[in-house]
């Protein structure tokens, strides 16, 4: 295809503003599929994204798109996640376009993450498109929208489309402004090839698929192609592209984006961000300057309920990993829990999903631990390590220092609640850097601990101001921090798995306000539970469950049958997620207390 008929973007917008509604316009509109193909959302493919209304990986289709002037287009357009947690998908797609569409909803206005995935649009040169959603909704403000698109975004939002993409209204027009507004790709088709791998996972049946956006040249089926940073050559058995149903075609010209499959049986062997060179020239052909690599920014144990589900457990977490190179994990020995392996996640919405695959897809109960954020410790002997797990700190007497991760949180509210949520920053030691006054919002920034904002910090936000305030954050540094280990003891034994690492002012309070949450979640057994919370040999605070034999099938009318056995069914249910720590059963809730306190 020339090259002055193809247009690449990516579609920016806030969870529910509509954008897997409006792609699905668009397939519909370009008779991608037809309409009994059309189920709906055939963007979100994965039943838990699907349920959870979320996309995690992003996509892309490509699409033929007879425009106003007589000219067939071709426009891949490649979706993006919208939830925090993912931000760095977003990244990546970009990469692969000229252009974005952000899609906002004409009745909520901006929100934080897409004005950070608008940033990051313009700064790596993108045209971004903006678009305003669900007018046929009466609450519909598409001026007062455009006015804060201009405000907060700083682009030119007057004459953006307004589209229903629930009625269809509008929606063949914002395809028209995006081949007038989002340049061509450019490239040389004769150079030798030249592509970027923007994602990669692993399918039972061919193996590791890639889609690629071709920088330059042509990839062709047949083609002996070489993965740039591992030198190893392979054979492009299968080159094509999603309609959105994947389509071989044989070739990817330059500036188009499809899929490679190579024989590759590993996820690793074709790493996101890496490029595909033509063999023949590939020490002349360079490495396409990459995305940055993500951490993982939340770490937690997970262990299976039962030992015998160790190996099946192991399988479940590298298959996992084959599609998704963001999650970490390597074994880890707890004294309570026995073995298992400490994972990281990019936030708390990825380490839920990844847990709900492991029970759901695995089959695999599991007993999960706090989740923690990562330290850095400087020791007496002047060593700098990094700290994912609070039971191996090291001993308080060889810490010279200890460093927190430290986030900057971009806050969009309406004025309404910025009382609210100043109160809630505070609370969570937030320092504030700046405040932005708009037409009806206002746009605060924070800095804050990584660990405050990681565990329930986006909730809070939400409840604190009904739903609009919306959040975004990145990790902008370590700072040096007054930090301890708060130890939990059962009966009187340190449980290495229950331990924390929190600030000291706050560390009374916590311990306090940890071991009354785990009375409320531990059940009562036949003995006095104790449950105190230390920092180094101090008890902080102590409380016992007291013992006492539950019957609660005596509650039951004596007939009642299946009542009975209803009840006792749920108990064992139960009891599938305890633990036995020495002879007291600690349910997999009060592994998490730590969540559940404010
Ligand atoms: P996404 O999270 O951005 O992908 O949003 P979805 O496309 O999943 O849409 C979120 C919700 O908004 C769904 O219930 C859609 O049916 C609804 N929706 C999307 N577009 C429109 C629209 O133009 N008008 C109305 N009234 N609802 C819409
Ligand atoms: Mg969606």
């Amino acid at each position: 295809t020339e090259l002055s008929r193809i247009r690449n973007f990516s579609i920016i917008a806030h969870i529910d503003h509509g954008k897997s509604t409006l792609a699905d316009r668009f397939i519909q509109v370009c008779g991608g599929l037809t309409n009994r193909e059309m189920a709906e959302q055939v963007l979100d493919s994965m039943d838990l994204e699907r349920e959870r209304g979320i996309t995690i990986k992003a996509q892309s289709v490509t699409l033929n798109y007879k425009a106003r002037d007589g000219v067939e287009y071709k426009l891949n357009f490649i979706d993006t996640p919208g939830h925090v947690d993912f931000s760095y998908e977003v990244s990546r797609s970009l990469f692969a376009c000229e252009g974005a569409l952000l899609v906002v909803d004409a009745g909520q206005g901006v929100e934080a993450q897409s004005v950070a995935n608008c940033y990051t649009a313009i700064e790596q040169g993108l045209e971004v498109v903006p678009v305003l959603n669900k007018m046929d909704l009466p609450q519909a403000e598409p001026d007062r929208v455009s006015q804060e698109i201009e405000d907060i975004i700083g682009i030119e939002a007057t004459d953006a489309v307004r589209c229903s993409a629930k009625s269809g209204m509008g929606v063949e027009d914002v395809l028209e402004d995006l081949i007038k507004r989002i340049p061509p790709p450019e490239g040389d088709e004769n150079a030798p090839l030249q592509a970027l791998i923007i994602d990669s996972w692993f399918d039972n049946y061919l193996g590791v698929v890639s889609l690629v956006r071709v920088r330059q040249g042509v990839l062709r089926k047949g083609d002996k192609i070489q993965i740039k940073s591992t030198g190893k050559a392979w054979n492009a058995d299968k080159v094509g592209i999603f309609t959105p149903k994947p389509t071989e075609t044989g070739e990817l010209g330059t500036g188009e984006v499809g899929f490679v499959v190579a024989g590759i049986k590993d996820i690793h062997g074709a790493p996101v961000g890496d490029t595909i060179v033509s063999n023949k020239f590939a020490d002349e052909t360079p490495q396409i300057p990459g995305f940055k690599k993500v951490k993982p920014q939340v770490y937690a144990g997970l262990f299976p309920v039962s030992s015998d589900d160790y190996e099946e457990f192991r399988d479940a977490l590298s298959k996992l990993t084959l599609n998704d190179a963001s999650l970490f994990f390597e074994p880890e020995n707890s004294d309570a829990l026995g073995f298992g392996f400490r994972c990281g996640f990019l936030g708390m919405l990825h380490m839920e999903i990844i847990q709900e695959r492991l029970e759901r897809e695995y089959n695999i109960d599991l007993i999960t631990t706090a989740p923690t954020v990562v330290y850095e410790v400087v020791t007496r002997n002047g060593e700098t390590i990094t700290v994912s797990n609070p039971s191996s700190l090291p001993d308080v007497g060889s810490i010279e220092e200890m460093r927190e991760p430290i986030v900057e949180a971009s806050i969009l509210v309406p004025q309404e609640y910025l009382g609210n949520v100043i109160a809630l920053c505070e609370e969570k030691r937030g320092v504030q850097t700046n405040m932005l006054f708009l037409a009806n919002q206002v746009q605060l920034t924070y800095e804050l601990p990584m660990a405050e904002v990681v565990l329930d910090f986006f909730d809070r936000i939400k409840s604190a101001s009904r739903g609009f305030a919306s959040l975004d954050y990145h990790f902008k540094r370590f700072q040096t921090a007054n930090l301890v280990r708060l130890d939990v003891l059962i009966n009187g034994e340190r449980v290495d798995a229950l331990a924390l690492i929190v600030h000291r002012e706050q560390s009374h309070y916590r311990g306090r306000a940890l071991i009354d949450k785990m009375k409320e979640l531990i059940p009562r057994q036949m003995f006095d539970i104790a449950i105190q919370a230390s920092i180094g040999n101090q008890v902080v605070a102590r409380v016992t469950v007291k013992a006492l034999r539950k019957n609660v099938t005596a509650k039951c009318y004596g007939g009642d049958v299946s009542r009975k056995k209803k009840l006792l069914q749920k108990q064992k249910e139960g009891k599938k997620r305890m633990k036995q720590l020495g002879n007291v059963e600690v349910p997999q809730e009060a592994f998490l207390a730590v969540l559940k306190v404010d």
